[in-house]
């Protein structure tokens, strides 16, 4: 018997039609339901990405849900943050997205949100398991809906949001690399919006990714070039559910990931001065523009939830995750690359000069990442590396990050899914960022 993928509070993902298929997400799904007629929900709302399982999965999905008596409001192909965004203003009990999110095209995922508008968390995902195998009790009253429309109101809150008489004033030429994603449809209408000149590319949703999903530079070269070709301010690239952003320059280079979030939250410090919260893997350049304006920065475990959870906690101004995840609460609350956008337009204005220049001043770290094979317990170390780190500050939140008084940091995190550790160092300069990794692997 194939195993079943592993189910975490990020939901499923596996290869369809191997560990994912029918019987583990038709299980799934039955337990998902369960949970919320324990809730007495009502309403939910499914959508998916473009894969070419998206349809199968959530048939499977409908038939489940009207058959416990439930409405489900199927959204279609659409972004993760608009699923999200929804959930919270149109008050439903819950839903479940479909998406593998940067993974290969073969993958599909089942992402489980509950009535709070976030993935299930730690003890909702206990209880959830508690009810596999069981099945949800057939109801009458079931009904299906599809809305393909609903994700134009999440364009509309985040114009609302912006000042966009003063981004529409500039009629930016832009390129928008939409990987042939979920995001194909809603990222180009908010930039239309805001008046730029939109190219896009990549812009069929038929399940073919147009190139590797993951949205690293090396994988970006068709954006790039599209951006010299036609001249373009700035190039935009979503990934597969449209929940992470990346940029490229007018230049035509891809802008290191990290700072999309720095750019975000300069834009909206900006504006409205307050604390910030990011994960610990996330670069030193957010951190230092925060502290220039006298506010916090607070850092919480990985995971998008921990740092949603961290950005309400600390009534944060903005937040989000060093690989191209923005966080802005005022317009969602979640890591969202529509709102990405609309932030570096609205500062591209108010710094007036092109993004190359803008990105050039951020404060600048090197972030070096490897990982290393690993069986042992990450505890029994932890204590050793800080043990030999004394002019270090430990954080032991999630693995181990050390801070030095350099400003350089470096941390152990321990993989869920394989026998690795991952040990990510930045400092100013790549030596000490590299310096700092040996340093460590010569302790394990
Ligand atoms: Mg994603």
């Amino acid at each position: 018997m194939v195993q079943e993928p592993k189910f975490t509070i990020s939901g499923l993902r596996g290869v369809w039609g191997e560990d994912l298929n029918e019987e583990s997400a038709r299980r799934h799904i039955e337990a998902f339901a369960v949970f919320l007629q324990k809730r007495s929900g009502k309403k939910v709302i499914l959508g998916r990405d473009s894969r070419k399982s998206g349809p199968i999965i959530s048939a499977i999905a409908i038939d489940i849900l009207t058959k416990a008596g439930l409405e489900v409001i199927d959204i279609g192909i659409a972004p993760t943050p608009t699923i999200i965004f929804l959930i919270r203003t149109m008050k439903l009990d819950g839903g479940i997205m479909l998406t593998a999110s940067h993974n290969p095209p073969e993958y599909n995922g089942i992402k489980f949100l509950s009535e709070k508008a976030l993935y299930v968390d730690a003890d909702e995902l206990i209880e959830i398991k508690t009810y596999l195998g069981s099945q949800p009790t057939d109801n009458t009253g079931g009904t299906v809906n599809e809305d393909l429309s609903l994700g134009t109101q999440h364009v509309e809150h985040v114009l609302v949001n912006i000042d966009v008489d003063l981004i529409k004033s500039k009629n930016f030429k832009v390129v928008i690399d939409t990987i042939n994603g979920a995001g194909y449809k809603l990222g180009p209408i908010l930039l239309e919006r805001l008046g730029c000149v939109v190219t896009v590319i990549n812009d069929t949703p038929d399940g073919n990714f147009a190139h590797i999903p993951e949205p690293l530079a090396e994988n970006l070269t068709g954006l790039a070039d599209k951006v010299k070709e036609v001249g373009a301010d700035i190039g935009f690239a979503q990934d597969p559910d449209a929940d992470r952003l990346v940029l490229c320059n007018e230049k035509g280079e891809i802008v290191f990931e990290e700072y999309t979030l720095a750019l975000s939250v300069k834009s909206v410090l900006q504006k409205t001065p307050g604390d910030v919260v990011v994960n610990l893997s996330t670069s030193n350049t957010s951190e230092d523009l925060v502290n220039d304006t006298g506010h916090k920065l607070y850092r919480t475990k990985v995971g998008e939830g921990n740092v949603v959870e961290g950005i309400i906690t600390h009534n944060a101004v903005i937040g989000g995750e060093g690989s191209g995840g923005v966080i802005y609460p005022t317009m969602n609350l979640c890591r969202d690359s529509l709102v990405g956008m609309a932030l570096v337009l609205e500062l591209l204005v108010k710094e007036g000069e092109p993004i190359s220049e803008i990105v050039s001043k951020l404060p600048k770290y090197e972030l070096v990442k490897t990982k290393m094979p690993f069986e042992g317990k990450l505890t029994n170390v932890i204590e050793k590396v800080i043990n030999a780190l004394p002019d270090g500050k430990p954080d032991t939140q999630d693995g181990l990050r050390i801070d030095f008084p350099d400003r350089s940091w470096v941390q152990i995190r321990a993989s869920n899914t394989e026998p690795i550790i991952r040990i990510w160092a930045e400092a100013k300069t790549r030596e000490r960022a590299e310096e700092l990794v040996n340093n460590i692997k010569s302790l394990l």
